[in-house]
């Protein structure tokens, strides 16, 4: 069994506690306009090209099975219409002005990766997250092999979700994750469909149902200033959950990175207005949850 997958980052520490490996996954039902990883997004592999690197020798159009490559001001973009993601113009791209975003790998290969790293998990309280794109909304049985033998070899998994899916795939999951980091980007469901291209009806659902179920929950909301930084946002996001069991609400002020790569993948970034809150204003909204008795930290 292989499932596409962006990336397995080592060394990762902002997904949890301590030193973890973070399985990135390809592909999200969410399309939120500051997402840090376009790249991740689409369901399928996909070439990136950078511009500022190529050198315009055209080794890549000559290559291209599918000739596809045409010169447009004097640059060598990848045709989207026609291109299967075969990944030859990579290979002959000296000047790696090409990348391949996107690679299949096996459950043997995943763990290998994360077994290299079982020491620092081990020093640090650290372990291993599935992130994405959307976790959930990947091949259940591919996760959930993953998912058991982490749990044979007593690694401490993070699941990192928007929350995006149906809930009877949380449950099948449920035994076999200590934490999961789950994104509230919005409480108003309009605002939400706005900024995320989804409403936030079935978000807030799973969520519900997975502190029935007692799932161990960590917030974490990314803050924007004048898009969800607002008291009446903060204030029902903290009443929302206030009866909940949150182990930690994470407020993760808003950074630009990522912005760069959509160009290399033919995406237009719709962040360019959006900033963070200054100091004081992230204080007072991690006030808000503090009055609340809600555990909160600004920052992963
Ligand atoms: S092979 Fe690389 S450097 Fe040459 S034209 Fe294509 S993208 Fe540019
Ligand atoms: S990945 Fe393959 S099909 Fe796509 S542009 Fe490169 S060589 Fe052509």
């Amino acid at each position: 069994m292989e499932h596409l997958l962006l990336d397995i980052q080592k060394y990762s520490i902002h997904n949890g506690e301590g030193i973890r490996t973070t399985i990135f996954f390809k592909g999200c039902p969410l399309k939120c306009k500051w997402c840090h990883n376009p790249e991740s997004q689409s369901y399928r592999a996909e070439i990136m090209y950078n511009k500022e690197k190529c050198v315009s020798c055209m080794r890549c159009l000559m290559k291209c099975p599918q000739k596809g490559i045409v010169e447009k001001d004097g640059f060598y973009p990848v045709p989207r219409d026609k291109c299967d993601a075969c990944a030859t113009c990579v290979d002959f791209c000296i000047y790696g002005a090409r990348e391949k975003a996107g690679r299949l790998y096996s459950v043997d290969e995943v763990i290998k990766e994360i077994e290299k790293d079982k020491m620092f998990y081990e020093q640090s309280n650290g372990g291993v997250t599935l992130s994405g794109g959307e976790v959930m909304t990947q091949d259940i049985n591919f996760i959930l092999q993953i998912l058991k033998r982490c749990d044979r070899m007593g690694y401490n998994v993070n699941i990192d979700t928007c929350g995006y899916s149906s809930f009877e795939r949380f449950e099948k999951i449920l035994p076999y994750v200590d934490t999961f980091l789950y994104d509230i980007k919005h409480i108003d469901p309009d605002k939400h469909r706005l900024l995320t291209g989804k409403d936030n009806v079935l978000i807030l659902d799973n969520l519900k149902k997975l502190n029935d179920k007692n799932g161990k929950i960590h917030i974490r909301i990314p803050v924007i200033e004048g898009v969800n930084s607002d008291d009446e946002n903060i204030n029902g996001i903290a009443d929302f959950i206030k009866d909940m069991n949150i182990t930690m609400v994470s407020l993760l002020p808003y950074h630009a990175i990522g912005q760069g790569k959509y160009d290399r993948i033919d995406m237009e970034y719709e962040g360019t207005d959006f900033s963070a809150p200054g100091e004081e204003r992230m204080l007072e909204i991690k006030n808000i949850f503090e009055r609340k008795n809600i555990p909160v930290k600004i920052g992963g």
